[in-house]
């Protein structure tokens, strides 16, 4: 009697489980086990319809990448020549701008001075790659944009490597590719009792070349006579 009370109970609601169960909709996930079939079953939605939002998932971050366009890359075969080598170029200087260049070295040397030639001759490829670095340097300087910070890595390092000043854009039609300029750092003893070391630009103008742009370009030397002849000053 008590098994038949208990089956009449029992049975139906096997039933309706069943049904339940049946009537979850065709395209969800195959459920593991009965616990998550009760959670997967549409009515069970609708009491708790919270169920029924998606699983709020951390979005997955895109890469961080840089929307700036890279350096370009050098081409021409005489430019990556001179990327590729460690010594300023001075077999394209003009004759005179050559003799200016070895007496300079000679005055600054000879009173205990120091002479460092950074850069001499350039061909205009050169020139133009020189000019890319600055541009791109001045537009990455004050970036902080996570993805453009390897980037910047690259420009830093080409910007120093080719002691490139960030007052003195580098410009097309150059001193330096006409064979007319040279750039080097100078530097001469400080004085001592009555003796007083002439200063680099006095012996500069002894050796022939002279600084058109102190302030903003300290390195950059060109013949004095290209002065005299109104030809632009340029880096
Ligand atoms: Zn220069």
């Amino acid at each position: 009697m008590f098994v038949l009370r208990l089956a009449k109970r029992v049975l139906p609601c096997l039933a309706l489980g069943c049904c339940l169960i049946a009537a979850d909709s065709p395209d969800a996930p195959a459920p593991v086990d009965w616990a998550e079939s009760l959670l997967h079953l549409p009515v069970t939605r609708w009491f708790m319809p919270w169920l029924s939002l998606p699983p709020v998932r951390e979005a997955a971050r895109p890469a961080a990448t840089c929307r700036l366009a890279p350096l370009p890359p050098i081409t021409d075969p005489e430019a990556l020549e001179f990327e590729a080598s460690v010594a300023p170029n001075t077999d394209g200087l003009v004759p005179a701008m050559t003799r200016a260049l070895q007496k300079f070295e000679h005055l600054v040397s000879s009173m205990g001075g120091t002479f460092v030639l950074k850069s001499a001759y350039r061909p205009p490829a050169y020139q133009a790659h020189l000019q890319q670095v600055w541009f791109k340097w001045m537009e990455l300087r004050n970036n902080h944009d996570p993805g453009c910070q390897e980037l910047q890595a690259t420009v830093r390092a080409e910007f120093t490597g080719h002691d490139l000043i960030e007052s003195q854009k580098p410009v097309t039609s150059s001193d330096h590719t006409r064979g007319l300029a040279f750039d080097a750092t100078v530097f001469m003893p400080p004085a001592r009792r009555q003796m007083r070391p002439p200063s680099v630009d006095r012996l500069a103008f002894r050796a022939g070349v002279m600084r058109p742009d102190i302030v903003r370009d300290p390195v950059h030397y060109k013949l004095v006579a290209v002065r005299e002849r109104h030809v632009p000053s340029t880096e």
